[in-house]
C-alpha cells in the first residue's frame, strides 16, 4: 500500500490506538489494556480479551480490504467500528507491527510486519485474545512524521481517545499505561456515571445531575455538572451518538444555551451526552482522524439536548433568578 495513502487513514498515533481499540471492542473484548511509550511515538500496545484471529487469517487480516466484518445491511446500519479492512495494512506499511493473537482453546501465534513486509507466523505463548504492538510510527515515511507533534501532545490526543471510547464503553474494563506510570484502571460493567465521573474528575460522582429524555424516537442519557462545577475549557464535553464517540460544534453551543443562566461566559461545565436515534436521522462519517456526525435534523437534536440539560438541572433545583415566578410556584407544590 502506498505509505503516503496509509497517513490518510493513520496520521498519528492516536488514530491509530483508536482502530486497534476499535478492533479489540468490535471483538468482543470484556478487557483492554492500552501501553504507551512517548505518546505513542515510540510504542503503542494494545491487548485485548476478545475472539481472537484464526490462525489462517492472521496475514489475511495485515493486508488490505481484507474486513472480516463485511456489512450485510446498509452501510449506515453498520454497528462495528472498522474502517472496512485498511486499519491494519495502513499501519503495517508505515511502521513495525506485531500482532500477535490466540483464540479460546488454540494456539497463539505471532506475526511481524516491518514497514509492509509481512513475515512468517511464529508461535506464541500468550491468554486468549489479540495484542497488537506498533513501533516506529512513519520512521520510513518523512513527509508523514514532520507532521508529528511532541511526545506530550501526542499522549493528550490518545488519552483523548481512550477516554472518550473509555466512555462509551462502561462495560468493558480499560486500562491504561503511559511510560511506564499507571494512568487509570477501569474495571468492566461500570455504571455510566461512575465511568464519566473516574474519566474526567472523581469530584462530579457528587456534583452532577443525570440527563434522560426521549422524544419521538430519539433518546438522551449522560451526566452533566451542576453549574457550581465548572471548567475554563470546553474540553471536557463528550458526545456519543448510537454509542460511537462524535464530535460535533452543536453539541458546544446547545450546553452554553442550556447552562446560559447559570454559568460564565467563560466557564464552561462537565459533561458526557448519549444520545441514540435511528441509523437513518444520522450521518456518521468515520474518518478514522475525527469521527464526525451529520444530523438529518440539527435544529430538533440541538432541542433535546437543551430541553435535557435544562430539566435536569430544573430537578437538582436549579433555577432561572429571572424566571422565579412561574417557578419557584412549580417546585413548591413538587415538594
Ligand atoms: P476492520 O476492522 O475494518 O475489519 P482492520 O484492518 O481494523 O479492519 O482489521 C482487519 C481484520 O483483522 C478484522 O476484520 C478482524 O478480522 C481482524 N482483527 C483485527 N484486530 C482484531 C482483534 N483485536 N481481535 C480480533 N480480530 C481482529
Ligand atoms: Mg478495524
Amino acid at each position: 500500500m502506498n505509505r503516503i495513502a496509509a497517513g490518510e487513514v493513520v496520521e498519528r498515533p492516536a488514530s491509530a490506538l483508536k482502530e486497534l481499540i476499535e478492533n479489540g471492542l468490535d471483538a468482543g473484548a470484556r478487557s483492554i489494556a492500552v501501553t504507551l511509550r512517548q505518546g505513542g511515538l515510540d510504542g503503542i500496545a494494545v491487548a485485548d480479551d476478545g475472539h481472537g484471529i484464526a490462525r489462517e487469517e492472521m496475514a489475511l487480516a495485515l493486508e488490505r480490504h481484507a474486513t472480516s466484518k463485511m456489512p450485510d445491511e446498509a452501510i449506515e446500519q453498520v454497528r462495528t467500528l472498522g474502517f472496512r479492512g485498511e486499519a491494519l495494512p495502513s499501519i503495517g506499511s508505515v511502521s513495525r507491527l506485531s500482532l500477535a493473537s490466540r483464540q479460546g482453546s488454540g494456539d497463539g501465534w505471532r506475526l511481524l510486519c516491518d514497514n509492509g513486509v509481512i513475515s512468517p507466523l511464529e508461535p506464541a505463548a500468550m491468554a486468549p485474545g489479540t495484542r497488537v504492538e506498533v513501533e516506529g510510527l512513519f520512521e520510513r515515511v518523512p513527509a508523514r512524521r514532520k507532521f508529528l507533534r511532541s511526545p506530550r501532545s501526542e499522549y493528550a490526543a490518545c488519552l483523548d481517545i481512550v477516554r472518550r471510547l473509555a466512555m462509551a464503553r462502561s462495560d468493558v474494563g480499560f486500562v491504561l499505561e503511559h511510560d511506564g506510570r499507571r494512568i487509570f484502571s477501569l474495571p468492566p460493567g461500570q455504571d455510566r456515571e461512575d465511568r464519566v465521573a473516574q474519566l474526567i474528575d472523581r469530584e462530579l460522582a457528587d456534583n452532577h445531575v443525570i440527563v434522560a429524555l426521549e422524544r419521538e424516537g430519539v433518546s438522551l442519557a449522560g451526566v452533566a455538572s451542576l453549574p457550581t462545577f465548572h471548567r475554563g475549557s470546553a474540553d471536557h464535553q463528550y458526545l456519543f451518538v448510537n454509542g460511537r464517540p462524535v464530535r460535533d460544534r452543536l453539541l458546544v453551543g446547545a450546553v452554553r444555551g442550556a447552562y446560559a443562566d447559570f454559568i460564565a461566559r467563560d466557564r464552561h461545565p462537565v459533561l458526557a451526552l448519549f444520545l441514540t436515534l435511528p441509523a437513518e436521522d444520522v450521518d456518521v462519517n468515520v474518518h478514522p482522524a475525527k469521527t464526525e456526525v451529520r444530523f438529518r435534523d440539527p435544529a430538533f437534536m440541538r432541542g433535546m439536548i437543551v430541553s435535557g440539560l435544562r430539566r435536569a438541572l430544573d430537578e437538582a433545583g436549579m433555577r432561572v433568578a429571572n424566571k422565579a415566578d412561574a417557578s419557584s410556584t412549580d417546585l413548591w407544590q413538587r415538594e
